[in-house]
Formats: C-alpha cells, sequence, structure tokens
C-alpha cells in the first residue's frame, strides 16, 4: 500500500486526548474536532479488533466516504477488510511514540480530496490509542493459548478449535478425526537424563509431528506429553495412516544433545467424527483408544471403538 501520510501520537497524550481533557474549557470547539472526540469515546469501548476496525470504518464514512478499508499487520500477521476494494486510495502508517501500528488504507470510485484526507488524519488520530488497546489484547490471547516450549497452540486453544471444527464437520457434512499421541515412559526420560533433556525431547516430538502433517492439520499440546491432532476433512483410513507415520518417524529418530543419545516411542489413539457426537465425546473415544494402546504393549496405533448409540 503506498502511503500518504504517517499518524502518530506520543504513548501517553494524542491530539484527542489532549483535547478531550480541553473540551469543558472549550465550549466553541470545532464541530470536525467534536465529532473526532465523539468517536475516540465510542471506539474505547472496542477490544476486539476486527469490531474496532468495522466502527471505526462505520463512523469515518459519515464525514469522509470511503466504499472498502484494509487494514494491515504484519508485525501481528493481521488484516482485516471492510467493504469493496475502489480504484482511488488513500494510505496511512498508523504509529505511536514511532512504534508501528500498521497501514489503514481506505478506498472509492472518486478521488479523496486535500480537506478529506485532513479530516481523516484527525479521525486517524482517534483510533491510534484504542487501536494499540485492542493489539496489545490480541497479543495477551496469543500468549494465554500458546505452550512455551513447543510453540504449538495449548488446551486452551484446543478446546477452542474442537467443538469449533466438529460443528463445521457436521454442518458440511465432512469427515473429521482426531489423534491423541502420548509419549512412551516419558517419566524414565527424565529420570534417566533430566528434564532440561526431557524437555528437548518433547520439542523435537512436536516438532518431528508438525514435519508429518498437512498445513490444514491443527497440531496441539494438549498437556504434560501429550499431543491432539485435528483432522479436518480426513476419512478415517487417512488418519490412522497419519498415525502410523508419525508413529514410524519417532520410533526410527535418534534424539541427540551433546553426548546424550536416546530413542523413544509414542502411542496413539485414533477417532472419528460419527452423526450426533460433539468434540468432547470424540475426543473422549480417542483417549480410550489411547490407552488400550498403551495397555497392549504400546509403541502403536488403535482406532476408537464406535460411538455407544
Ligand atoms: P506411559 O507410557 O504410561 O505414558 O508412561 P509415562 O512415564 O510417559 O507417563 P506418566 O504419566 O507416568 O509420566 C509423564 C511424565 O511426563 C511425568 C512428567 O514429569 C513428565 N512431563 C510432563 N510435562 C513435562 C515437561 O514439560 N517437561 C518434562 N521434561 N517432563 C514433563
Ligand atoms: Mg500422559
Ligand atoms: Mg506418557
Amino acid at each position: 500500500m503506498a502511503i500518504i501520510s504517517d499518524i502518530n501520537v506520543d504513548a501517553n497524550s494524542s491530539r484527542m486526548d489532549q483535547a478531550l481533557m480541553q473540551q469543558s474549557s472549550q465550549p466553541d470547539i470545532k464541530p470536525e474536532l467534536a465529532y473526532a472526540i465523539k468517536l475516540a469515546n465510542a471506539l474505547h469501548t472496542r477490544l476486539n479488533l476486527t469490531e474496532l476496525i468495522q466502527l471505526f470504518s462505520e463512523e469515518a464514512r459519515h464525514s469522509v466516504p470511503h466504499d472498502g478499508l484494509l487494514y494491515q499487520n504484519t508485525d501481528y500477521d493481521t488484516e482485516v477488510r471492510v467493504g469493496i476494494e475502489s480504484p482511488n486510495s488513500c494510505a496511512y502508517r498508523l504509529l505511536i511514540a514511532g512504534k508501528n501500528l500498521g497501514e489503514i488504507q481506505f478506498s472509492r470510485k472518486k478521488p479523496f480530496s486535500e480537506s478529506e484526507s485532513v479530516q481523516m488524519e484527525y479521525l486517524l488520530a482517534s483510533l491510534l490509542n484504542p487501536l494499540h488497546n485492542a493489539l496489545m489484547y490480541k497479543k495477551a490471547l496469543i500468549t494465554a493459548m500458546q505452550d512455551p516450549l513447543t510453540g504449538l497452540s495449548n488446551r486452551v486453544g484446543f478446546k477452542q478449535a474442537l467443538e469449533r471444527e466438529a460443528d463445521l464437520a457436521h454442518r458440511h457434512e465432512t469427515p473429521f478425526a482426531l489423534i491423541m499421541l502420548d509419549v512412551d515412559h516419558f517419566k524414565a526420560v527424565n529420570d534417566n537424563h533430566g528434564h532440561l533433556i526431557g524437555d528437548c525431547v518433547l520439542r523435537d516430538i512436536a516438532q518431528a509431528c508438525r514435519e508429518c502433517v498437512r498445513s490444514s492439520d491443527m497440531l496441539y499440546r494438549y498437556g504434560g506429553e501429550e499431543f491432539v491432532l485435528l483432522l479436518s476433512n480426513t476419512t478415517p483410513e487417512g488418519a490412522l495412516l497419519l498415525a502410523e507415520r508419525i508413529r514410524r518417524k519417532i520410533e526410527n529418530k535418534r534424539f541427540e544433545y551433546g553426548d546424550t543419545k536416546l530413542s523413544t516411542t509414542v502411542s496413539l489413539g485414533v477417532a472419528n467424527l460419527v452423526a450426533q457426537e460433539n468434540g468432547e465425546q470424540l475426543l473422549n473415544r480417542a483417549d480410550k483408544a489411547l490407552y488400550n494402546a498403551k495397555q497392549t504393549g504400546r509403541n502403536k496405533v488403535e482406532k476408537a471403538k464406535a460411538a455407544p448409540k
């Protein structure tokens, strides 16, 4: 996007915040500034990034009509689109105390006038602090869902995805599978080589699983030495093949950390979503299958029993 202007305020006081403080002492405040203050108040109530950008577009349309808005922030790998992109555009880089908050572009059929660009700068100044808050909130949510050891999404992220993906599979009538994986005798790895080596093994098992799956498959650290895979659009045969591929990959892997060399194995339970079943029930069946794999020798894949009628 071709930036025409930077919108930058310092961290503690934006133009809008200063205006808010002066509001009571200046009853004859300019209408465009008064509108921007009202907008700032409304924006401060939103923490969800998409909702915030949508609200901004909706409100800004009253004073600077536009057909489309595109917000991008590469630091957060985020993009929000509102409306329809049109040929004429004006774009701004958003900054707080020099810190990048992303770029925003407005577009419409008719070119933007000079006075509209100035008005938009006023409006954007009121977006900066709420946008900063929404980005920090988003970061906190991502951190809360991420396992720091493996970089995988954790149980919080998994629980959200499980019900969402199971619902989607029912609605679209597509096959859906879940694989639960548990490292065999992992306690012995810690006991024999120490927790730091144990941590390295867990990180490398996560990586080995990543290398086996498709980009659409969702891998989570369920807890301790347990991992779960959610496989949308995957048949029972496909899920069993994948589980077996992972099992073999770990079995053949040599884990080497300096002078420490070791190998390990994993057990896996595989379940496929059936009619009327929810995510939790699917997870329970995969867990039982995993338990069977452990009971019948470990280093193996077990298929879940059919769901009770
Ligand atoms: P099984 O084959 O029956 O699964 O035996 P196991 O030893 O793997 O299972 P158990 O539940 O007895 O032990 C799991 C071990 O995993 C114990 C725990 O200390 C270890 N563990 C869990 N989370 C971590 C971790 O983040 N790092 C390390 N190093 N160890 C962990
Ligand atoms: Mg376990
Ligand atoms: Mg285990």
